[in-house]
């Protein structure tokens, strides 16, 4: 008798098992500390998305100095999923659990399906990440992984960085700070502070049904179509199969929301949607997340061979919060130039993205309840594939021109303005 994880047999309950069982990853044995090495070539702190695909990069452009990567955390566990378009290949794309050729959204009564064979919508859950990047820079012997280490401070001195950390001081040539961006950490406070700032905050549930319910074919993008009192709300639907899924609650708002009112949400998003009752579905999993939105200029160099890279290094799109594919675009170019001896290009955006990005991110401020139609506009007046190689900073001006013609102009232009003359926006 197969019994899922509640102990239930499964052909009574209908719940198909997990697709993703979340248990943590293993670390490779040649990633282990042995001897104490004196120098490095590179220390990384943060073992995440950005530290492991930079060593991953380095790595790739030959690099046999020793490197070694510092992280807080004791394991790598199935702690998030992540989605991007696939417009130009990656290493992790491979290991995507899901792509999807279609994709829709849903704002004033009208849904909006686009359709790219040519760009998948693709999904890689974080411990299919963690283990191909694992797996990858074990291979090579120069890299060594210190986990339950939490690093304190660093500081450059004569060509060299000293690492601290609770148990120890580490020197390297360069370091790259792939800490990520915790919400109350100082540079998060201050770029909240000091910039247009636009919360992304989300929770959202992996969940298994007893009946058919998704269409595995189509996710969703945005569906405007909830309660829009407490700020600008969307739900986010990841179909991996009929029966199942990542049903994610998301506000682009400071909304105070406690996890308990998202899974209330989400509950009853399930129930009017999709006919769901608690009873019909097994949660197998959850996770969170507060990307923050916003035009702060996010240092790239932090000093003498210090760089950043990740959520740190600016790396989500101010205007989408898309992260993945901009780390993996800078990571691979900060390790070429590093690996070549040369000095590292740092800048962040292309000039217009950054620009169109900031009177977006002002609309979204000074406008919540005129964005889903905003959206809408735009889901219906650019082609799939338009859209996608502007949402992943691929397009031409053709495609540019193309979405700035789908804008409602009189608002925006006003909006323009006021960034132009850097008018103080009210915080929300
Ligand atoms: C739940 C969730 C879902 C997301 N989904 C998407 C998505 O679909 N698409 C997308 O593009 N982006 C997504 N993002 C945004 C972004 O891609 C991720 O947050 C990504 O992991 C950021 O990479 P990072 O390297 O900056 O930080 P992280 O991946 O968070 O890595 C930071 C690492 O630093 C370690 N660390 C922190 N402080 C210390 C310290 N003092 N000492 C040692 N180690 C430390 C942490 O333990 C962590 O391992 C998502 C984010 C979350 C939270």
């Amino acid at each position: 008798m197969r019994r899922d994880e509640t102990g239930d047999d499964v052909r009574e309950t209908g719940y198909e098992p997990s697709l993703r069982r979340g248990t943590p990853v293993r670390v490779p044995e040649a990633l282990a500390p042995n001897a104490e090495e004196e120098e490095y070539g590179y220390v990384i702190l943060g073992a995440g998305c950005a530290g492991l695909s930079f060593c991953y990069y380095l790595l790739e452009a030959g690099v046999e100095d020793p490197v070694l990567i510092l992280d807080q955390k004791t394991s790598f566990a199935d702690d998030r999923t992540w989605c991007f378009w696939d417009v130009e290949p990656t290493p992790f794309s491979r290991s995507a659990t899901k792509s999807w050729g279609s994709w829709s959204l849903h704002a004033e009564g009208r849904t909006i399906v686009h359709r790219t064979e040519r760009y998948p919508y693709r999904c890689l859950t974080a411990v299919d990440f963690y283990e191909h990047a694992l797996k990858s820079i074990a291979e090579r012997g120069n890299v060594t992984l210190r986990l339950g280490e939490a690093v304190e401070g660093y500081k450059a001195h004569g060509g060299r960085v000293y690492v601290r950390t609770e148990a120890a001081t580490y020197t390297a040539r360069h370091v790259l700070d792939g800490r990520g961006l915790p919400p109350g950490s100082p540079v998060f406070e201050e770029a909240r502070r000091e910039a247009v700032w636009v919360p992304q905050k989300f929770l959202g549930l992996r969940l298994r049904t007893r009946k058919p319910v998704f269409d595995p074919r189509v996710c969703t993008l945005m569906d405007f179509s909830v309660a829009q009192e407490r700020g600008l709300r969307f739900v986010y639907v990841l179909p991996f199969t009929e029966r199942e899924a990542l049903v994610e609650n998301v506000y682009l708002a400071e909304a105070r929301i406690s996890p308990e009112e998202h899974r209330r949400e989400l509950a009853e998003y399930l129930g009017s949607r999709l006919g769901l009752s608690p009873e019909d579905y097994v949660v197998d999993g959850e996770e969170r997340g507060y990307i923050p939105m916003t035009d702060y200029r996010f240092p790239r160099r932090l000093g003498e061979g210090v760089y950043s890279a990740g959520m740190l290094g600016g790396g989500s799109r101010p205007s989408t919060g898309y992260t993945f594919l901009r780390t993996q675009r800078y990571c691979r170019a900060l390790a070429a130039d590093l690996a070549a001896g040369r000095e590292p290009s740092v800048k962040l955006d292309a000039r217009r993205y950054g620009v169109l990005d900031a009177v977006f991110l002002r609309f979204m401020l000074l406008y919540p309840e005129r964005c889903p139609g905003v959206y809408r506009r735009m889901f219906a007046g650019v082609p799939a594939e338009a859209l996608v190689r502007f949402l992943t900073e691929k397009s031409g001006a053709g495609d540019d021109l193309r979405l700035v013609g789908a804008m409602p102009k009189l608002p925006f232009l006003g909006v323009a303005a006021r960034a132009v003359l850097n008018t103080r926006l009210p915080k929300r």
